[in-house]
């Protein structure tokens, strides 16, 4: 069987200072650990052949299929704040892209395919862990209904990985309706090379915001875009770990998961990654973490947002200003339905912000409670009952002012399942054991987040102090 994958590049007829064009290093033994059917046939690829040795040798780099033009992509980036003026695909490359059955153009990506001229010290590698991570995360995420890149397939590699010990290399095969970074504009823009940025602004704006016009129509969609985005983040207890400007797409897809992890205990200023020393990325400073990560992406494109900069710094700034608001109202919009509200009224707010208070202080779990709300199992979370009821009594009269079916709102807003740490934990290390078992399980599982099911009953319970992760590590 030969694997047909139906590409149709486009990045690479950008200029060849876009990228590095190279092949895949090859592998000793490939092993296919998964193939996600669903998202192949949605590329129009066949899951079968993918499946198959052509298809395995393929997604390990022992083979390029035809149409593929592979190659690794520049960035830079703002890295905790830092600035490092080269980056780029160091241990990833594009195979390319196609046009989904929906005509939506998607890249295809290797993961952990070898080294690139980016790879600076690094071995251009990624170990299972992180592959496994990745795919229940970014899978997880999407179920959820939040943009971000998908996971087309997972296989190991046979050769080990050095990181603190050998582990069993891997290679993921990753999807994204483009890999377009903040940090791809400011690899240009710290260059001044304006004619790039007018391509990659042309580029970014026919794949993804094919009704805007314009660098200041590109920078209003994005900043339109990672509003929603970072409020279903909020909505969801997630923690992205590493939102650097090399981290933060284009498109308003999560992307680049590492040592992100989804909340247990409701904590505003969690933080789980072990290389974010300061809590620069904690989970309630997302929001303005991603202001920052667009004045960025704003400062990159001035010169194509206007010709004279006092003119484009007004103009930019005043965009860049609205994200608090248009964050605000995402993010009510996501909580007022979390609390089974589908109108808008004043005071809504400041009923949401009194129960996570309320949450807080009772440290309950994120996931669980929301689920709870309404039931009574919900109160039994919170440590201030007498606060609580008088909270519930308050929320009951809105409710009862509401256009909507509170029940229904709150089963669709509030997911049952949610990939816990210390499961994603428990499947590593029985996959890296060769045990899939655990890892199939979590996976079907969080396909249908928001069905209950008394069957994945025990992935529903927050870890017990000793299954308890508390950190989180980059996975490099
Ligand atoms: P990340 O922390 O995944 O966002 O990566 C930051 C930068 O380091 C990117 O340019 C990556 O391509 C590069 N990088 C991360 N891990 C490796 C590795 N094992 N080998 C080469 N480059 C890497
Ligand atoms: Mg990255």
């Amino acid at each position: 069987m030969t694997l047909h994958i139906p590409f149709d590049n486009s990045y690479g007829r950008l200029p060849e200072r876009f990228y590095a064009r190279q092949g895949p290093a090859p592998v000793p033994a490939p092993k296919m650990v998964k193939v996600n059917d669903d998202l192949a046939r949605e590329l129009g690829i066949d899951p079968d052949v993918l499946r198959s040795d052509d298809g395995v040798a393929v997604l390990a780099g022992n083979a390029v299929p035809e149409g593929a033009d592979p190659l690794a992509q520049v960035y830079a980036g703002h890295q905790f704040g830092g600035w490092s003026p080269q980056l780029g695909d160091g241990r990833a490359l594009l195979l390319g892209e196609v046009v989904d059955t929906s005509g939506t153009r998607r890249d295809i990506q290797l993961k952990g395919s070898g080294r690139t001229p980016y790879s600076r010290m690094g071995d251009g590698r990624a170990w299972l862990g992180p592959v496994m991570r990745e795919y229940i995360v970014s899978e997880a995420m999407h179920a959820l209904g939040i943009p971000t890149t998908r996971a087309l397939a997972a296989v190991t590699t046979g050769a080990p990985v050095l990181r603190e010990a050998p582990y069993p290399g891997a290679v993921l095969t990753r999807v994204a309706t483009s890999h377009i970074r903040v940090g791809t504009f400011q690899f240009f823009a710290s260059r001044q090379d304006e004619d790039a940025l007018r391509r990659l602004t042309d580029h970014a704006l026919a794949r993804h915001y094919p009704e805007a016009e314009g660098a200041l129509g590109l920078l209003d969609a994005v900043i339109s875009a990672q509003a929603k985005l970072v409020a279903q983040w909020m909505g969801a207890g997630f923690i992205h770990g590493v939102m650097n400007t090399d981290n933060t797409a284009i498109s308003g897809e999560t992307i680049d998961y590492g040592p992100c992890a989804f909340m247990d205990t409701y904590e505003p200023g969690k933080v789980f990654s072990s290389i974010d020393q300061f809590g620069r990325y904690a989970y309630n400073k997302q929001p303005d973490i991603m202001v920052w990560n667009l004045a960025q992406f704003a400062t990159a494109i001035l010169p194509l947002i206007d010709k004279d900069q006092n003119t484009a710094i007004e103009v930019a700034t005043d965009s860049v200003n609205r994200f608090p608001e248009l964050f605000r109202a995402a993010w009510l919009e996501v909580f007022r339905h979390k609390i089974g509200l589908a109108d808008v009224e004043d005071g809504d707010a400041e009923l949401i912000h009194r129960l996570l208070d309320l949450m807080a202080k009772g440290e309950a779990d994120f996931t669980n409670f929301f689920r709870a709300l309404g039931g009574n199992d919900a109160v039994d979370q919170v440590l201030d009952r007498e606060a609580f009821d008088a909270w519930a009594a308050d929320w009951q009269a809105r409710v009862d002012r509401d256009s909507g079916d509170a029940a229904d709102i709150m089963a669709r807003a509030n997911p049952v399942l949610t990939p816990r740490n210390h499961r994603i934990e428990e499947a590593i290390e029985a996959g890296v054991a060769g045990d899939f078992a655990p890892f199939e399980r979590l996976h079907g599982a969080l396909a249908a987040p928001f069905d209950e099911d008394d069957a994945t009953e025990d992935l529903r319970r927050p870890p017990a102090p000793d299954e308890e992760v508390r950190q989180t590590f980059c996975g490099t």
